[in-house]
């Protein structure tokens, strides 16, 4: 994918800083953007993680993921930035050290700290010197004190623990880490506040100074609150089908009054990710912890299961014998711009799709290596374009609004396709002109 190699930042001006020493430990997602994006701010990074495979990658200037505009900002910084597996040599060279680990959901909803835990630990068993350990991963409110008394365990100098959650979006990362809407610091060490101001001094957003398990709390309500929004207007979007109205036009009307806005108010077959499904149900779990039941949230998340579930029956009214047909899949990231699929209704609807005995043909313009890895190629046919896997199917499912799907000749498809079906489950296309070309079109909440 083409992106701008000239990047320009508004509300990001590099003035004279004062170059700290950072580590960031983890260079998945969030990690690795935010180490380049240090580096572009002007600090010294070394970037630490556990796979060494992943770091020799890294050292030879291939980035392990998609992210656009990623490799060219590491190439331009690449003299302030150092990759390494040693923890303890990258521990003792820096100031400040953020943790960028996975925080993934168990199946019961808790989250789970097993990498968090593990690298909290390894810091504390080589921490000399006053260092500030700031928090960048998502994690349930009281981790922050956890963290202090485990290092406190280990070590018995001066240290301090920050908490500053990610707002990144996969897809424009940098744009996000860079001009972000605020920067959360959540401390109650003095020192730490000021080094962490410092270190942002670049930026021109709102710095909100609070503490830790306000913090914490913010990423949770934050993207717990995202989630109610969509959710909220799949609802809609259901009564929409049952009563003729068109949920883009309602999600339009409404999103234009500022008390509500525009953003996240496009219906679908509801949200995945590593991010929003996991935060939902930790939310769910910090509250049920101390005994409080936030119905709200129950409701979200059921209402978002019911999304996939809604299209999945969709399918199989419009397909109603399953022997021979096929169902062209386009879309595996869960959400373009990203080859991240966890969590991707994607790959769940394939899963459901194969077990009912249907076909199935798949392109995505960047997921397909990790939807190979996850799904395997046995039973689903991987395409090499949107209209290879379009050709000779009963059926075809967008699955994720790729720019490149909107694109596409629909002409074309539709006479390569054994039958004329389009279920749009991100409401990409315009019903009437789809049904112009031939297509029996429906959408989410808009026929
Ligand atoms: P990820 O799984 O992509 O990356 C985690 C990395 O940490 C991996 O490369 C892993 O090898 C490394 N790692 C784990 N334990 C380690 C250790 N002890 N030492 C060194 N390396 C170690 O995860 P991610 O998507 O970048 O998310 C990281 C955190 O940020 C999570 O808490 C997530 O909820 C949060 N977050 C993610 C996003 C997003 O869009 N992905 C946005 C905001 C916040």
């Amino acid at each position: 994918m083409a992106v701008s190699t000239n990047i320009k930042f508004k509300n990001c001006l590099i003035i004279n800083i004062m170059q700290r020493k950072i580590a960031v430990i983890g260079t998945g997602y969030v990690g690795l953007t935010s180490g380049v994006c240090l580096a572009y701010l002007g600090h010294h990074v070394i970037c630490i993680d556990k796979e060494k495979a992943k770091i020799e990658r890294l050292e030879k200037g291939s980035i392990p993921i998609f992210e656009p505009g990623l490799d060219d900002i590491l190439k331009k910084n690449r003299a302030k930035i150092e990759f390494t597996t040693n923890l303890k040599e990258a521990i003792e060279k820096s100031e400040v050290i953020f943790i960028c680990v996975g925080t993934p959901s168990r199946s019961n909803g808790n989250i789970d700290l097993t990498q968090f835990k593990k690298a909290v630990r390894s810091i504390a068993k080589v921490l000399g010197g006053y260092k500030v350990i700031v928090d960048k991963s998502t994690v349930p409110v009281g981790t922050g004190d956890w963290t202090k008394k485990e290092i406190a365990k280990y070590y018995k100098g001066d240290f301090a623990v920050v908490s500053n959650p990610e707002f990144l979006r996969e897809g424009t990362a940098i744009k996000d880490f860079l001009e972000p809407d605020r920067i959360i610091i959540g401390s109650e060490d003095e020192q730490a506040k000021e080094i962490m101001l410092d270190i942002y001094s670049s930026i021109n957003a709102p710095k909100i100074i609070t503490d830790i398990r306000s913090a914490e709390l913010i990423k949770y309500a934050a993207n717990a609150f995202l989630a109610t929004k969509i959710s909220f207007i799949n609802e809609i979007a259901s009564v929409c089908e049952r009563t003729g109205g068109d949920v883009k036009r309602v999600a339009e009307g409404i999103g234009l009054d500022k008390r509500i806005g525009k953003s996240f108010l496009n219906a679908g077959i509801g949200f995945g990710g590593s991010c929003f499904p996991k935060d939902v149900d930790g939310l769910m779990e910090v509250a049920k912890k101390k005994k409080y039941n936030f119905h709200l949230l129950k409701a979200v998340a059921v209402v978002n299961k019911n999304q996939q579930q809604k299209f999945l029956r969709k399918i199989k009214a419009t397909l109603v014998k399953t022997k021979g047909k096929t169902v062209a899949i386009w879309g595996l990231a869960f959400k373009p711009n990203t080859d991240d699929i966890r969590k991707s209704p994607a790959l769940e609807i394939i899963r459901q799709l194969l077990k009912s005995g249907y076909q199935v043909r798949a392109y995505d313009p960047v997921a397909m290596a990790n939807a190979k890895k996850e799904v395997g190629t046995v039973k689903v046919r991987f395409c090499k374009n949107a209209l290879e896997a379009a050709r000779n199917a009963d059926l075809l499912a967008l699955v994720t609004e790729w720019p490149e799907f909107s694109e596409m000749e629909m002409v074309r498809v539709k006479k390569i396709m054994r039958q004329p079906h389009l279920l749009d489950g991100r409401n990409l296309f315009e019903p009437q002109e789809m049904k112009k070309i031939g297509f029996s079109y429906e959408g989410i909440g808009r026929r």
